[in-house]
């Protein structure tokens, strides 16, 4: 059982990878090309798009666990949500071909603890063990195992989707934050169509949740924001409604627009302690409030008006249940255009400067793609 390769799409020994040493410290260095083993391919990576949670964890660690603990001076490469070309197959792998345009998933769960056997396998039981002589087959690339910004990236053949032609790589690297809205939904019910469902926070989970809800048939779609530009893009992306929580009350406004009643679904894609209370108080009797966002410290909320009410409260994280296909299979079908939240493309050996515009928002910056191909834009504008 050998690893497979071609001809057609020559693979280095060595690729230049970033790699995370203290916090807030990133280096390029040569790195081995990594081998794809069973039920895996190699990618090349033609384009990474950067995510607040790349920001933290080359900050903080968190959510990142590399070799049992914190990612840090041991050569992790992060960033997840990348796009590329299948370079190599590992043994036995015949569901895709070299030369295959794929974008990702983060999570292969083990595929052997309760949770992945139920689909939930960004729950997996085994998270990050997947190292020594604890090998259990998990991966979550660029939180546990190496990640996108590099040349290359192995991948576990569940967690690619093949991309179609006509989607640019900017657009395939957005397919999986479109799954993670995507996911958000699915545990609410998934059955939004005629139901009224509220975004908070239109950041690019928030933006593309709207788009997600809008093409399952949600009615009315409402988002709550602080950034006039954002709101305007929420619009273009579906929203009926756009709330300024600056300079309107929006708790009031979505009773308004809900005969009193409140939302059906919220979505909390900030996740501060006033998210969190707006999302429980707009929701209505028996309604579902899902937390999208991770607040970083301890919220206190009003668990009484939950409880009283029986509302129901999702905790997510990332994109389970195989939600990134279904996702891409509304952007191949154009139902939204996901790249309305793609502002900037970097070149590769640019991303500590791609990083810089992603945290502190130059320009209006949200969604900020790497490019790997050479003639990459250098700080292009929207496409
Ligand atoms: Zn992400
Ligand atoms: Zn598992």
């Amino acid at each position: 059982m050998t690893v497979k390769y071609d001809d057609s799409m020559p693979v280095p020994a060595k690729m230049k990878a970033w790699v995370l040493g203290d916090p807030d410290e990133l280096k390029l260095i040569d790195k081995e090309v990594p081998a794809p083993g069973r039920a895996e391919a190699l990618v090349r990576i033609d384009a990474v798009a950067i995510c607040a949670t790349d920001l933290e964890i080359i900050s903080y660690g968190t959510p990142a666990m590399f070799e049992g603990g914190p990612p840090f001076n041991k050569n992790f490469t992060p960033g997840h949500e990348y796009m590329g070309t299948i370079a190599a197959l590992g043994p036995g792998v015949d569901e895709f071909e070299i030369g295959d345009r794929v974008t990702v998933e983060i999570h292969a769960g083990c595929g052997q603890c309760k949770r992945c056997r139920s689909g939930m396998y960004t729950s997996c039981h085994n998270y990050g063990l997947n190292y020594g002589d604890r090998d259990k087959g998990h991966r979550a690339n660029g939180f546990t195992t190496n990640g996108g910004f590099a040349e290359y990236a192995v991948n576990n053949i569940n967690t690619m989707i093949k991309v179609p032609d006509q989607m640019s790589d900017a657009e395939a690297t957005l397919v999986v934050t479109a799954g993670t809205s995507m996911y958000g939904l699915t545990e609410l019910g998934g059955l939004v169509a005629g139901e009224s469902v509220v975004v908070i926070g239109p950041g690019p989970i928030g933006l593309l949740a709207v788009a997600v809800a809008k093409s399952l048939g949600a009615d009315p779609v409402v988002l709550v924001g602080t950034r006039e530009n954002r709101n305007r893009i929420g619009k273009e992306l579906g929203a009926d409604v756009t709330i300024d929580a600056r300079n309107e009350d929006a708790l009031a406004r979505v009773k308004e627009l809900t005969g009193g009643k409140g939302a059906d679904y919220v979505v909390d894609c900030a996740g501060s302690e006033t998210t969190v209370n707006q999302a429980i108080h707009m929701t209505n009797r028996g309604g579902k409030v899902c937390l999208a966002a991770f607040p970083k410290k301890p919220v206190e909320f009003d668990l009484g008006h939950l409880a009283v009410n029986n509302i129901y409260l999702y905790g997510i994280r990332g994109e389970g249940k195989s939600a990134t296909h279904r996702a891409m299979a509304f952007m191949a079908d154009k139902r939204f255009d996901a790249t309305k939240v793609h502002t900037h493309t970097f070149p590769m050996h640019d991303l500590p400067n791609a990083l810089k515009h992603a945290r502190e928002r130059i320009d209006d910056a949200i969604k900020v793609v790497v490019s790997m191909r050479e003639n990459s834009a250098e700080s292009s504008a929207a496409e």
